[in-house]
């Protein structure tokens, strides 16, 4: 087993006093199997006390009857959470005990990083400088909630990390603006997809990648941007309008959308100068968010249908980012709230990147 994660990772301290424990009172909290069992072993009294804050079983897990301001039970006053102050660390449930660790395994190689809908994460990943990432063979004894990509999506190359590395490579290369370094990203994949099967052909391309010979002549393969929707600038409002519908339910209407697209149009450059005097910035969302959910790998479609979902769910965070900047400009507080907000619906809104998914699918 090797466990591979950004460095950031071990820099990560929750402190709730900081954050006012945003993750302990805005979501459904849950508790799983094993953790249940373990308060079944507790004394009576405090055993009766945690169940009496326990719900009937859903699917898989038991999920905690919230205080009427949505706060968790288990939470004090002073923003520490009661069940770790009295039993230690290992009472907490599996996905308390994660968040806002994000931890998934493909075949032998576990891999994690941090969720950005946790401010604290937000900042530091957002705005420690360069990303890198480090290799161990230390698995951590406890890993929390995870995501078996392996079982989940057919995994047909002996190649997936270094097809995911690839992926890295190019979206960290700032010799590029963000923009040709995603269309960059496309093209990889839609050519991993057409060699998948091919052993030498595929470590041909991927080594094209970290000699940097393929960013160098990617602007050759103009066909596959220029024929394809989602680069075209025309149609990148109409794009928007769509994934605004599914993330923020924003029914756009004619008139609003005439009065967004002037907005857009009188603001655009200067919030492209925006994006690249901040490009470090936006370069570790994108890397985090890449790695995050292994998006060559996210959803068991294509290569080249998850760079489509990835692109689009960059084009709906930018936008958001883009009105945040036109509305009052964007402060660092207001960037990790725009970034926060974005990441929270798309990691917990019901069915959001299973309709990006379809979005991007109708997509050539
Ligand atoms: S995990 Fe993040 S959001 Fe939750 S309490 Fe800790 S710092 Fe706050």
């Amino acid at each position: 087993m090797k466990f591979i994660a950004p460095v950031y990772l071990q820099e990560f301290k929750c402190d709730g006093s900081l954050c006012g424990s945003y993750c302990c009172k805005q979501w459904k909290i849950i508790v799983d199997e094993n953790t249940k069992e373990k308060y079944a072993k507790l004394p009576v009294k405090e055993r009766e006390k945690i169940f009496s804050f326990i719900g009937e079983k859903e699917e898989e897990f038991y999920p905690l009857k919230l205080n009427k301001d949505g706060s968790c039970p288990f939470l004090r006053s002073d923003f520490l959470c009661d069940l770790q102050k009295n039993f230690g660390e290992d009472y907490l449930s599996n996905i308390c005990y994660s968040y806002p660790r994000v931890t998934t395994k493909i075949k032998e190689v576990i891999f994690q990083s941090l969720t950005l809908s946790c401010p604290l994460a937000a900042e530091l990943v957002l705005f420690s400088g360069e990303m890198f990432f480090v290799e161990s063979e230390n698995i951590p004894a406890r890993m929390g909630w995870s995501v078996d990509l392996g079982k989940r999506v057919p995994i047909g190359s002996e190649n997936a990390e270094d097809i995911l590395s690839a992926g890295l490579y190019i979206l960290k290369d700032n010799h590029f603006t963000i923009t040709e370094r995603l269309q960059m990203l496309f093209v990889f994949y839609v050519k991993v997809d057409e060699i998948t099967s091919n052993e030498s052909k595929l470590n041909e391309l991927l080594n094209s990648v970290e000699s940097g010979h393929f960013q160098k002549n990617f602007l050759n393969e103009n066909t596959i941007i220029n024929e394809n929707i989602l680069f075209k600038k025309d149609e990148f409002l109409n794009l928007i309008r769509k994934l605004f519908d599914i993330i923020y339910n924003a029914n756009i209407t004619d008139e609003k959308f005439e009065s967004l697209t002037k907005i857009y149009n009188d603001n655009y450059y200067e919030f492209e100068e925006f994006i690249l005097n901040n490009s470090q910035i936006f370069t570790n969302y994108l890397m985090n968010e890449f790695f995050m959910r292994l998006y060559p790998y996210a959803f068991k479609e294509s290569f080249a249908t998850n760079i489509k979902i990835f692109i689009l769910s960059w084009y709906a965070l930018s936008f958001s980012l883009f009105m945040l900047y036109v509305e009052n400009g964007l402060t660092k507080e207001r960037l990790i709230f725009g970034v926060r907000r974005f990441v929270e619906k798309t990691d917990h809104g019901k069915g959001v990147m299973k309709n990006i998914l379809t979005l991007a699918m109708r997509i050539c």
